[in-house]
């Protein structure tokens, strides 16, 4: 049985959110991933932890909002890099509101927002805000929305496991061990471990200046180094994101 709402005929989506099913969107970006990952890691992460979450929850998982907002050159390594390609923050907010509206309106009441892209964070809660004021005004109060950031499941002890020397960060994990694993474990295909960069993690000031450069920025873009990266850390990571979120959308909404 499918947890995908694109692989789902209308009626068995409709039987589904009638019979109270948590329904979950991921969001994520189209960004430059260094040399040796594809632009979409943030676009396929979320929505990879997401489907072994619904496989156990029965929840349905819908198609991701596939472009995410600006990328920040301390967080992701910015715009200037060919493939990266985002939305401004009003459109994002709006794509979420517009999404998030049409499942209520389909009659979800349990839905949760897991976003997979660091920049997103702030325009999640915005487009939840919007579109749960919109279900207010039309009469609908019972609806509860749920949103976190993936890889916040990671427990104390797989990153210190995976950091002896430290973590840095999660926004400097940009491209680095942790998305590089996860990719190994879920879609090996997709990565080039031929093409890791040799190069030392991004060094930034306290300040943003615009317009921006690449100055701080790794040249592949990764910004700490990924060179330790293995699948059985990306199944370790991936267990834990998987367990704690199970976890969570049982403990809030019952499911
Ligand atoms: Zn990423």
């Amino acid at each position: 049985m499918t947890v995908r709402m694109a692989d789902m005929a209308w009626p068995e989506y409709e039987k589904r959110i009638k019979a109270g099913a948590v329904v979950i969107l991921p969001v994520g970006s189209i960004e430059q991933h260094s040399y040796h990952l594809p632009l979409g890691v943030d676009r396929y992460l979320p929505a990879l932890v997401a489907e072994r979450a619904a496989e156990e929850l029965g929840a349905i998982v819908a198609e991701p909002v596939l472009y995410g907002a600006r990328s920040q050159m301390r967080m992701g390594g910015g715009q200037t890099y060919p493939g990266t390609t985002s939305l401004s923050p009003v459109t994002l907010m709006h794509v979420i509101r517009d999404v998030l509206t049409a499942f209520i309106a389909h009659g979800a009441k349990k839905i949760v927002v897991c976003n997979g892209h660091y920049e997103n964070m702030m325009f999640t809660f915005e487009g939840i805000d919007m579109a749960l004021k919109d279900a207010k005004m039309l009469g609908v109060d019972d609806v509860r929305v749920m949103r976190f950031e993936y890889w916040d499941y990671m427990t104390r002890e797989t990153i210190d496991a995976l950091f002896p020397d430290g973590y840095p960060g999660m926004e400097l994990e940009h491209a680095a061990l942790i998305e590089t694993s996860l990719m190994l474990h879920f879609r090996p295909d997709l990565v080039d471990m031929s093409k890791l960069p040799n190069e030392s993690a991004g060094d930034f000031p306290a300040y943003d200046i615009f317009p921006a450069t690449r100055e701080g920025v790794p040249p592949s873009g990764a910004l700490s180094p990924p060179n330790r990266a293995r699948a059985e850390y990306g199944a370790r990571i991936a267990g834990d994101c998987v367990k704690g979120i199970v976890a969570d959308i049982r403990k809030v909404f019952g499911a």
